[in-house]
């Protein structure tokens, strides 16, 4: 089964920065949605007020002269001791960085996709994320004399099987493709284009 992103990249800054509290992590986690990428290297972070921000924002940046992230919070007043730590803004990019990168390996993970048309009257099943339509532009007499549909199986098995009332009316070897592009291919099967 797939880890969620969100998870697998908290226990990344977790394991990374061991010594921290958990009230450290939280922090990161509740400015996650304040983060924005200006590039590679550069972020800025909204602020706030109950997280004791005083600015509106923060921009973090990487040093390779120093080889860590530094924050604008660290150039203020009392930003000496802040600075020997590391900022609840840097975290949150720090956890940004990381739920990118599981994001981007849970679109690359292959997953197997089948298209079939199938009689059905009963419901239809398979093991995988099923959609279903009907098989025929219009759907009218004819098509509830013989209802066929237009099945599309996105499975994390290779042997896809749809059933129609619990019997198995359709097997294949489902296509190996990454994520993004089965979501790419529900998204045109909804159309109704193909
Ligand atoms: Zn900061």
């Amino acid at each position: 089964m797939q880890r969620d992103p969100l998870r697998s990249a908290v226990e990344a800054l977790r394991a990374d920065f061991p010594d921290k509290s958990r009230s450290w992590i939280k922090r990161a986690l509740l400015r996650l949605g304040d983060v924005k990428e200006v590039r590679e290297e550069l972020y800025v972070v909204e602020g706030r007020r109950e997280l004791g921000d005083w600015r509106p924002l923060y921009q973090v940046w990487w040093s390779s002269a120093e080889g860590r992230w530094l924050c604008t919070c660290y150039y203020t007043q009392f930003g000496l001791r802040r600075r020997r730590d590391i900022c609840t803004h840097v975290a949150a990019v720090m956890l940004f960085r990381r739920y990118k990168r599981a994001l981007e390996r849970v679109e690359k993970t292959p997953v197997y996709v089948a298209e079939a048309v199938v009689e059905c009257r009963g419901r239809i099943s398979a093991n995988g994320e099923v959609y279903v339509k009907p098989a025929v532009e219009k759907v009218d007499l004819t098509f509830f004399a013989s209802p066929r549909f237009r099945v599309l199986v996105v499975s994390r098995s290779r042997r896809i099987a749809v059933k129609c009332g619990g019997y198995v009316v359709y097997e294949a070897e489902g296509e190996e493709v990454p994520l993004a592009v089965a979501k790419f291919l529900i998204a045109k099967f909804h159309e109704g284009k193909d």
